[in-house]
């Protein structure tokens, strides 16, 4: 720990005493440190297809400018580029958004298998084009109420799914469970749970920890090659937090991935 020690005397000029007091700002420390790191890493992420589109541009007019299938090329590289600093950018309005919101509970009814329905329907299509299908599992057709915030339940939804089918896709299915439980510990009240699981390579349970941090991610190339930002989970986490949940990550390599969002239910 770092500590800011002060030194005052305690009445006016003749001193009767000295009041010492000590401050820890090792977590205001660690705080200015994750605020850098957290700029630094923004600006990294934004400078690399910055960098692209500038170097296309120059390009398109110089050497490309008479050859019009590597102009084509050259523009679809462009668009793509733009698309992954719109996602970016996206995704760092909804992060500041649910952080600047966490103290909030949200608190309208929602219902948790329409929830997941309409987003897998939404999701279908993505999911065809990759060979997966979805596999939804619950214990009974009985209604699923939270108190919530329909859209950013959505949102973790969809972060978690779009997941395990760029990560898992090969394994051809995802599977999605609700289930109830009338009575859970954590909350000591009853809870819904949503599991999204999928059966490819896994995670190492090394970065497990790490997963929901800003940016962080297991294969840098791999998931920017996937349109990823690097902070699906990091949302989704803090989306949770906001409705006082649980968020949970198991696997293990080769055994595929299971994410889990616990939730306070009504009673
Ligand atoms: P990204 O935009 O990179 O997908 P996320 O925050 O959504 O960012 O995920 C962080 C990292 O966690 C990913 O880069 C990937 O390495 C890992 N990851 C997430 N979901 C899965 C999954 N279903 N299977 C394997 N790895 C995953």
């Amino acid at each position: 720990a770092t500590y800011n020690v002060r030194a005052e005397p305690v009445s006016g000029t003749t001193v009767s005493g000295v009041l010492v007091s000590f401050e820890d700002v090792s977590d205001m420390e660690r705080a200015g440190q994750m605020r850098r790191d957290f700029v630094a890493n923004v600006s990294h992420e934004l400078k690399t297809p910055l960098t692209a589109l500038l170097g296309f541009i120059e390009t398109l007019r110089g050497a490309a400018r008479d050859d019009p299938a590597a102009r084509e090329r050259f523009l679809d590289i462009m668009e793509r580029e733009a698309e992954r600093m719109n996602r970016l950018v996206s995704d760092l309005l909804s992060l500041s958004r649910v952080e600047s919101a966490e103290r909030q509970r949200p608190t309208d009814p929602v219902d948790v298998v329409e929830l997941v329905d309409s987003t897998l329907s939404s999701l279908r299509t993505l999911a065809e084009a990759k060979g997966v299908r979805f596999e939804t599992q619950r214990e009974d057709e009985s209604e699923l109420l939270v108190p919530g915030d329909v859209d950013q339940l959505r949102q973790v939804l969809i972060n978690l799914v779009e997941n395990a089918i760029k990560y898992g896709g090969e394994a051809g299915r995802v599977t999605v469970r609700l289930s109830f439980r009338s009575r859970e510990p954590a909350f000591k009240g009853p809870a819904v749970e949503i599991v999204v699981q999928d059966y490819g390579d896994g995670i190492d349970p090394v970065h497990i920890p790490r997963l929901t941090e800003r940016f962080y991610r297991v294969d840098n190339h791999r998931s920017r090659e996937m349109g990823g930002t690097g902070l699906g989970l990091a949302i989704a986490k803090h989306i949770v937090n906001r409705h006082r949940g649980r968020f949970r990550i198991d696997s293990e390599p080769g055994e595929g991935a299971r994410f889990s969002v616990l939730l306070p239910a009504y009673s």
